[in-house]
């Protein structure tokens, strides 16, 4: 579903990702973990074409990312992101927010995108919160409304950057909950960079673990957490947990 092919990202003279290599399947649940500035942000943000790479080519369902940008469109629909800082649409009610790309995008009727959406507010809790407002939330409701609002556009692939990271301790929970029920039950492709280590080993069917813009280690979260092979991936473990 997603193939990085010696990718190269620099900031000026600063290499960010370097000559980097993986492919994740389709369906297959993937964290990203490592030490803060080791790159794993800059490989979400260059799957949403919010960055390009300054080499190197990324291929999604087999489509390049090095495109022309009326191409990249459909390319996009495929891909969702939910965000650290939820960035829902501040004026309009949940509703609103979760229709407003599958109307005008997708081109659903508001009948079709309203009764889709009430299913999703059913799956992440939030039956009955269609009218309020995103302000009359907490974090965790907010957070959740986003989750529901990338599910709405039918993503093949969901990119997760550290999504409970702006939250009240308290509020954490849920979220992780809604997206380990979404992990198991669909077949989206997941790519999840999260310092939530039990919510990593718990959902994910492989962990790559960054360290300055390479891959110092992957494998199964049994292995990576439980018998680590990298010292970059001891060191980090032991500061984390
Ligand atoms: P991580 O998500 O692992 O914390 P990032 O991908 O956010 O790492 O960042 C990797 C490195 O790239 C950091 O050193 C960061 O300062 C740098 N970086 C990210 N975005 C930019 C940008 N737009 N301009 C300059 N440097 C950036």
């Amino acid at each position: 579903m997603i193939r990085f092919d010696h990718v190269v990202k620099k900031f000026g003279d600063h290499v960010v990702l370097d000559e980097l290599d993986f492919t994740v399947d389709r369906g297959e649940k993937v964290t990203l973990i490592g030490p803060s500035g080791s790159g794993k942000t800059t490989i979400l943000r260059l799957l949403m074409t919010l960055e390009k790479v300054t080499a190197g080519d990324i291929l999604v369902a087999g489509e390049s990312l090095n495109q022309k940008e009326r191409s990249l469109r459909e390319v996009r629909k495929r891909i969702g992101m939910v965000f650290q800082q939820f960035n829902l649409f501040p004026n309009m009610d949940v509703l609103g927010n979760i229709t407003e790309a599958p109307i005008h995008v997708l081109g659903q009727s508001r009948d079709e995108a309203q009764t889709r959406a009430r299913e999703l507010l059913d799956m992440v809790g939030l039956t009955g919160r269609e009218n309020a407002h995103p302000s009359q939330l907490s974090g965790g409701q907010q957070q959740r409304v986003a989750i529901a609002r990338c599910l709405a556009m039918n993503p093949q692939v969901m990119l997760l950057d550290e999504v409970t990271s702006a939250l009240d301790p308290e509020l954490v929970d849920d979220v992780l909950s809604v997206l380990r029920d979404i992990a198991v039950s669909t077949d989206i492709t997941m790519l999840i960079v999260t310092h939530e280590m039990r919510f990593a080993r718990e959902v994910s069917d492989r962990v790559l673990m960054f360290d300055a813009g390479r891959i110092a280690e992957s494998g199964p979260p049994e292995q990576l957490f439980g018998d680590p092979r990298s010292d970059r991936t001891r060191e980090f473990l032991r500061a984390v947990l």
